[in-house]
């Protein structure tokens, strides 16, 4: 089983709400700030085109928003996971700068925090590895790396690897274009699904 979360699509009535960043925590963080502009739909796109080429290659899929809008916050979400029990969670986003010429794709993993991530860690950054890898050469984008995490909330609840994948930047002319087509979120997709075949073959 395979989790798909893309990002945004609560609408803010909900979104505005607030959830603690962790289990036990006091720190509190908006369910959903909504996003860059565009990128709900594009993370939404380019998710079922994802779950449409896993299933062909065999695997079960489960997706946190299979529609434009979700009633669900980042605790929820990591907790649909969870209790499905997901090989891996990949949660898909797209970023957005002040500076237009900011481009590439990056991917975030948990941070190593003990008592919320310290089980999901490793296998976290190793699934962080192999799915920017298999994206970079699927799509052609810039390669940004890795980056760990400590303030997502989707990372501090998840009982299973998780990562986060920046697919581009939507405030970048050249890339949000691309990102706004069938072909690109197709080959995005095609490098989602080669990383966690990777990820799932160690
Ligand atoms: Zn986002």
């Amino acid at each position: 089983m395979i989790c798909l979360d893309p990002g945004h699509g609560t609408p803010p009535a909900i979104g505005r709400q607030t959830e603690p960043i962790g289990p036990g925590s006091r720190v509190m963080k908006i369910k959903d700030g909504g996003g860059a502009p565009g990128e709900a739909q594009v993370a939404l796109a380019i998710g079922l085109k994802t779950r449409t080429l896993l299933r062909r290659s065999g695997f079960r899929v489960a997706m946190t928003r299979s529609g434009p809008t979700t009633t669900l916050g980042n605790v929820a979400r990591a907790h649909f996971c969870n209790v499905r029990h997901a090989a891996l969670m990949i949660r898909i986003h797209a970023d957005g700068s002040p500076d237009p010429s900011s481009h590439g794709f990056k991917t975030l993993y948990p941070a190593l925090h003990r008592g919320w991530t310290d089980d999901i860690y490793a296998a976290s950054l190793r699934a962080a590895g192999d799915v920017q890898r298999a994206s970079i050469r699927a799509t052609g984008a810039l390669d940004l790396g890795l980056f760990p995490r400590d303030d997502l909330t989707g990372f501090n609840w998840a009982n299973v690897p998780a990562v986060l994948v920046e697919t581009g930047f939507m405030s970048n002319p050249r890339e949000s274009r691309l990102l706004k087509t069938g072909a690109y979120q197709l080959k995005v997709a095609r490098g989602l699904v080669a990383g966690t075949e990777a990820f799932l073959r160690r």
